[in-house]
């Protein structure tokens, strides 16, 4: 039995790899366009910063580990085109050499492409996406070789917030601008609000609520970049990074007559199935259950696309796995402070037909007589009828174990627990970590009180 696969990023590899660990018969043949399999993009920002000094660092795994666990790597060969009557893949190998493959079993995981928002200037030197491997060198032999200078960052998102952290670190002067009115537009406005004074802290100039509109450079200028943009927006910069998020890369799928779902992406069903016999689709190409609204969302996350990877290779060799849906969970740190979410806020609670209540949380992340407290802002969304808990948000630096936190949210959403019963959960104490009331706990008896309950029994 062959198994092609299209991607060899974390969806790509994480399907081969578990199709091999369940079946050593099977042949696996990953199909990559570019030559960095199993490659951490999410991990670009810090390559980029310099925190991780070597690229190939950012390997998951390492090729001969790859190939000794039996997968079989065609690097940059492009998938130009799939038959699926014939069950055949099409690409173009090195100095534009055509190959053909029979599959009995195929998995797409071709992943996410950057949207190019329409700003005339895009296309000059000096102007930079970031979403792969080769991007990641572009930008950072520009920032190390500027050794300073002035950078904008267009996109007040993740990545966008990353790169800021990223370029600051670098030496840059960083501009970002949001178009939104707050920075982190995933998490509430007022939370958006504490990341844009921590960017601030640094020396990051926050502009919200301003489009830019167009790139020049300014040959009289030192040759600089001009940007300008609504309100009056104008700077000069010596770099720009345009971080405005990703759409799925379904256009394979979509030639082959696979039906695409939402936002563009590849409809797939729990099982990682396209609507194509035989055909498979993982990772930021394809729609994602969501698990509390019981219905496919795109989410487009490094988790999700290992998580999807690994039941599309089981189910491609005959094994059961099913896709257990994903909350959106998600952190990230920009600067001295980490943020983090699962499930819904309240607006995506209220639109989604709950009755959502939140309610806010100031506490210490441990015992505040140890040194070194901080402390974290926890916001907690549950529903007024059920008591059940719909989503969190939390921010504080990140000695404060905001991730892990977030997590404790994330498997009692999972697991669709009341706010209640995050109180009974016996969750770990020593005063220099925590609280005998975990601040998740805290939190959680604070919605309780907003939202009194009759005793039991
Ligand atoms: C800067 C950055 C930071 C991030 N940080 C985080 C984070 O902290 N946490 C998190 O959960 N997620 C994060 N993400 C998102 C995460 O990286 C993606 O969700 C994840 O990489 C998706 O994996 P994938 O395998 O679906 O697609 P990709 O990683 O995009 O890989 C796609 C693969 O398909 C190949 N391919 C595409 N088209 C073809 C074709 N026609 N023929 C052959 N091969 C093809 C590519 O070469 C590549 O191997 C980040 C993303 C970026 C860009």
């Amino acid at each position: 039995m062959r198994l092609v696969i299209v991607g060899g990023s974390d969806a790509g590899i994480s399907a081969g790899l578990r199709a091999r660990e369940l079946d050593p018969a099977v042949e696996v043949m990953l199909l990559l366009a570019d030559r960095f399999p199993n490659y951490s993009i999410c991990g670009l920002p810090f390559y980029i910063s310099g925190e991780t000094a070597d690229w190939r660092d950012l390997a998951h795994q390492k090729l001969p580990d790859l190939e000794s666990a039996g997968l079989e790597l065609l690097m940059e060969h492009q998938v130009t085109s799939i038959q699926p009557e014939a069950k055949l893949v099409h690409a173009t190998g090195p100095e534009s050499r055509p190959v053909s493959l029979h599959y009995d079993k195929l998995i797409i995981a071709t992943g996410a492409e950057l949207v190019r928002p329409p700003i005339p200037g895009l296309d000059l030197e000096g102007v930079h996406l970031l979403h792969t491997m080769e991007d990641s060198f572009r930008v950072q032999a520009a920032g190390a070789a500027l050794g300073g200078g002035r950078a904008l960052v267009i996109g007040g998102g993740y990545i966008g917030l990353e790169m800021a952290d990223s370029l600051t670190h670098r030496g840059l002067r960083v501009t970002v601008v949001e178009q939104l009115p707050a920075v982190m537009p995933t998490v509430d406005a007022e939370l958006g609000n504490l990341v844009a004074e921590e960017l601030g802290r640094h020396a990051v100039t926050v502009r919200t609520g301003v489009a830019v509109e167009r790139i020049e450079r300014i040959e009289r200028n030192a040759g600089r970049l001009v940007a300008t943009g609504s309100g009056g927006f104008e700077g000069e910069f010596d770099l720009v990074l345009v971080a405005v998020g990703v759409r799925p890369s379904a256009d394979l799928a979509v030639a082959a007559g696979i039906e695409i779902g939402t936002r563009g992406a590849i409809r797939v069903n729990r099982c990682m199935e396209t609507t194509v016999a035989d055909v498979y689709g993982a990772g930021d190409c394809v729609e994602t259950w969501h698990r509390l609204l019981q219905r496919p969302l795109y989410l487009p996350l490094g988790t999700t696309a290992h998580k999807q990877g690994r039941v599309a290779g089981e189910r491609a060799v005959g094994g059961q796995a099913e896709f257990q849906g994903s909350l959106g969970t998600q952190v990230v740190k920009v600067f001295d402070l980490a943020v983090a979410r699962t499930g819904l806020r309240q607006d995506e609670a209220l639109h989604e037909g709950f009755q959502p209540v939140t309610t806010e949380t100031r506490v210490w992340d441990h015992k505040a007589y140890y040194p070194g407290a901080h402390e974290l802002t926890i916001r907690v969304t549950g529903d007024r009828r059920s008591g059940r808990l719909l989503g969190a948000q939390m921010i504080g630096h990140p000695a404060g174990q905001v991730a892990k936190r977030i997590d404790i949210f994330a498997t009692a959403l999972f697991h669709a627990m009341t706010v209640d019963g995050l109180s009974d959960l016996d969750l770990s104490y020593t005063p220099p970590f925590s609280a005998p009331w975990d601040p998740v706990q805290v939190a959680a008896q604070e919605w309780a009180r907003e939202v009194p309950r009759a005793p039991a029994g």
